[in-house]
């Protein structure tokens, strides 16, 4: 399976940070066996795909639907229309801050399917979930809630990112990871049989460049999403080079 490696610019970015998606991008070129996104803020998407060469280049989040009276709101065809491949669903900061629901991500990540993109589905527990011990259970269950059931390899990516891992710099441990990730890769299979071994799981929360090798070799660990560490080239490229050498 190729390995994909995805940044999250969130709301951060001008039009000077181009800049840096053309370093990623040209260093993309030179690590053609891994997948590489970029979703930058939605104002600079248009703009950012002379930049992107063969990164992917995706949106941070789309409505449930195609078009009407939803102020403030981009759907789906709208990020296509921009040059979008792929659209982030769920992404904690979104669950927490905009109370978005399971019911919610699964009916978004279908609208963007729909459209023809990829959905990358974020699921992961809070700090006091996993202080309860029940992490396994949480991303379980919004694993079977937010993920479309007519999804294929295709059209969906599963990203498992522990809340309270995002932008702190703490990271589970292998064992962690490994014991979600099979989970999730174990439930792929049940929902989706044979297809379900083909559909790319991520790891998100505090990746950089001295943590990514020993990540990327967890099984069932398909590549990442990165927030801060995909602001920058400097910071970003080192990581799709060492997803290359994982992934020899
Ligand atoms: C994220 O927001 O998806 C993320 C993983 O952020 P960070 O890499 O900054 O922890």
């Amino acid at each position: 399976m190729r390995t994909l490696i995805a940044g999250n610019w969130k709301m951060n970015g001008s039009r000077a940070m181009l800049a840096e998606l053309d370093r990623i991008a040209e260093a993309a070129s030179a690590y053609s066996d891994v997948d590489v996104a970029i979703a930058p803020p939605f104002t600079l998407l248009g703009e950012a795909q002379p930049h992107a060469g063969r990164v992917w280049i995706g949106g941070q989040d789309c409505h449930r639907a195609a078009q009407g009276a939803h102020t403030g709101c981009i759907s789906a065809g709208m990020l296509v229309e921009m040059g979008a491949r792929f659209v982030i669903c769920g992404h904690s900061e979104r669950r927490a801050e905009f109370g978005e629901t399971d019911p919610l991500i699964r009916a978004k990540a279908e609208a963007a399917q729909a459209a023809g993109l990829i959905a990358i589905v974020c699921i992961g527990e809070d700090e006091h979930e996993r202080d309860e011990g029940r992490a396994v259970e949480v991303v379980a269950c919004e694993l079977d809630g937010s993920v479309p059931p007519a999804s294929t390899p295709e059209n969906l990516v599963v990203s498992y990112e522990p809340a309270w891992a995002i932008g702190t710099g703490r990271i589970p441990t292998f064992d962690q990871i490994c014991e979600i990730h099979s989970m999730i890769r174990a439930k792929l299979i049940q929902l989706f049989g044979e297809a379900g071994v083909r559909i790319r799981i991520l790891y998100g929360g505090s990746v950089n460049a001295g943590n990514a090798a020993s990540i990327l070799a967890c099984p069932h660990v398909n590549g990442a999403l990165i927030g801060g560490a995909s602001l920058t080239a400097d910071q970003f490229v080192p990581i799709v080079e060492i997803a290359a050498n994982v992934s020899q």
